[in-house]
């Protein structure tokens, strides 16, 4: 089967701090890479209830070590079967990174967490975990998504990918694992139509795949991108999918806006899906679980 790379990266910045959001993207099969970079401070003992928590939790950015490479670094390959990783398989790493390779203890507790706070029917098709670094203050996860059609079926396999440097506790990595999830969830072959031509595809289009009609993507696009001139959508936006993901995030931690901000609009958007409504209360719920703080 012939792929087909496709990359681009942009910035974001947001009220707490840098963003750096890449995508890349391989169609065939078809395979997404979406990032993330995201910090946040420790939960205060104060806080004493489940949307203080949640608060506290979101968005709270900020660089931690001081890591420095040339380019990204796989340390660690991680087989995901249900909840449990296993099979860890080492990448080839430049000596400073050594002591980060062999931190499986933070590794650990970043899945856990993750498989703690995402419902395990959310998560079928993940396969693999990679923990990896590109240095600190970049890009801090990826959601690694491989579609592909098969004798008439779509299928997708998916990995998570973390970089330790964006890792200093779990509360600083929640953003960026909701973040990752929210691509997952748009991202898969009931949102993106692997077997349609993207020249012939009647609805948003990116980076070479067709999404559906009735996808959040393309819903979103109707709703926010549609009406803007195609040279300012093309060359002065944020990528789509970005924008649905940091979308999601805020849906996910920030309790229903009022108002009518485009950024409000954004959030509004989710909750014209009861099973996104749904999926938000069981993630909400399982963090402040995680934290032990009911809710
Ligand atoms: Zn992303």
């Amino acid at each position: 089967m012939s792929r087909q790379d496709v990359g681009n990266c942009c910035l974001w910045f947001t009220m707490l701090g840098l963003l750096i959001l890449c995508i890349i993207v391989v169609v065939g099969g078809g395979s997404v890479l979406l990032a993330n970079e995201a910090n946040a401070t420790p939960v205060p003992t104060a806080i004493t209830t489940c949307e203080g928590l949640l608060k506290n939790v979101h968005s709270a950015y900020s660089a931690n070590k001081n890591i420095k490479t040339d380019k990204k670094y796989i340390l660690n390959v991680y087989q995901v079967e249900g909840d449990q990783i296993s099979g860890m398989e080492k990448g080839m790493v430049p000596t400073n990174l050594l002591k980060f390779q062999d931190d499986l203890e933070s590794q650990i507790l970043i899945w856990d967490y993750f498989a703690s706070i995402i419902p395990p029917e959310q998560r079928r098709s993940l396969t693999e975990y990679r923990i990896f670094t590109d240095g600190s203050g970049n890009i801090a996860g990826y959601a690694d998504i491989k579609l592909s059609s098969k004798n008439e079926s779509a299928t997708e396999t998916m990995a998570l990918e973390v970089d330790l440097a964006g890792y200093q506790d779990l509360n600083s990595i929640n953003d960026t694992l909701v973040h990752e999830f929210g691509h997952m969830l748009t991202l898969n072959n009931r949102q993106i139509d692997i077997k349609t031509d993207p020249t012939r595809c009647l609805f948003y289009t990116t980076a070479g795949q067709c999404s559906f009609g009735d996808s959040y993507l393309n819903r979103f696009f109707e709703q926010f991108r549609k009406r803007e001139p195609d040279e300012e959508r093309e060359t002065g936006t944020p990528d789509l999918r970005e924008e649905i993901a940091d979308s999601w995030t805020n849906f996910v931690m920030e309790p229903r806006p009022t108002g009518n901000r485009l950024s409000a609009q954004k959030i509004l958007f989710f909750y014209n899906f009861p099973e996104l409504v749904s999926l938000r209360s069981a993630i909400r719920g399982r963090i402040c679980k995680y934290f032990n703080m009911p809710e």
